[in-house]
């Protein structure tokens, strides 16, 4: 299975994600994950990105599209994998398509959790009392918040004409969130 998770900051992509790869043994790609692993690792990848990621901005389409082609080549990724924070603007979904068509592959659906963006702002905040992420501040949550309602939200209709995308209410406890996940797959 091919999934893409989409959600604004704060709704708990992470913890699902976990929770589906698990559940259906996928490769779970988180791309916050993997830039900030190149920022830690002070890569050339990382040197480039650390800017954009600290004053809440999206790293090029560019650099995300050859850093995930890279990545979904990997053999591991043959048994299935799970989109997390990618893609996030309508070109890195149309670069997407384009890696896919080169792999032979296609999405089997695209979901998104949706939630109240005040409850939201709240959740970052506390998070980023003990996340120790750099990004965590209640300035750099607000712009991320905008990014996402900006560039990542149109998204949506892109994949809903597509006949892929799946909403799905993201509050409540998390095992609850990961069973509505679950049911509205395989409905
Ligand atoms: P996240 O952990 O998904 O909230 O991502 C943290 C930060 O990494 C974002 O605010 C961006 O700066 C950067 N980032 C992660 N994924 C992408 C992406 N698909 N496109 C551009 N920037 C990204």
């Amino acid at each position: 299975m091919r999934l893409v998770l989409m959600g604004p900051p704060g709704v708990g992509k992470g913890t699902q994600a976990t929770r589906l790869k698990d559940h259906y043994g996928l490769v779970h790609l988180s791309t916050g994950d993997i830039l900030r692993q190149e920022v830690a690792a002070k890569t050339d990848l990382g040197l480039r990105s650390k800017e954009f990621i600290d004053h809440g901005h999206l790293v090029p389409d560019e650099i995300l599209l050859d850093m995930m082609e890279n990545r979904l080549r990997q053999p591991d990724c043959q048994k299935g994998y799970l989109l997390d924070g990618f893609p996030r603007t309508i070109p890195q979904a149309k670069g997407l398509e384009i890696i896919l068509q080169r792999l032979n592959q296609n999405l089997d659906a695209v979901i998104s959790l949706t939630a109240d963006e005040q409850e939201l702002i709240q959740r970052l905040v506390l998070r980023g009392k003990t996340s120790g992420r750099s990004d965590d501040t209640p300035e750099v949550i607000k712009k991320r918040q905008r990014v996402y309602w900006e560039a990542t939200a149109p998204l949506l209709e892109f994949y809903r004409q597509k006949g892929l995308l799946k909403e799905v209410d993201g509050t409540g406890s998390v095992s609850e969130i990961t069973e509505r996940i679950i049911k509205t797959l395989e409905s």
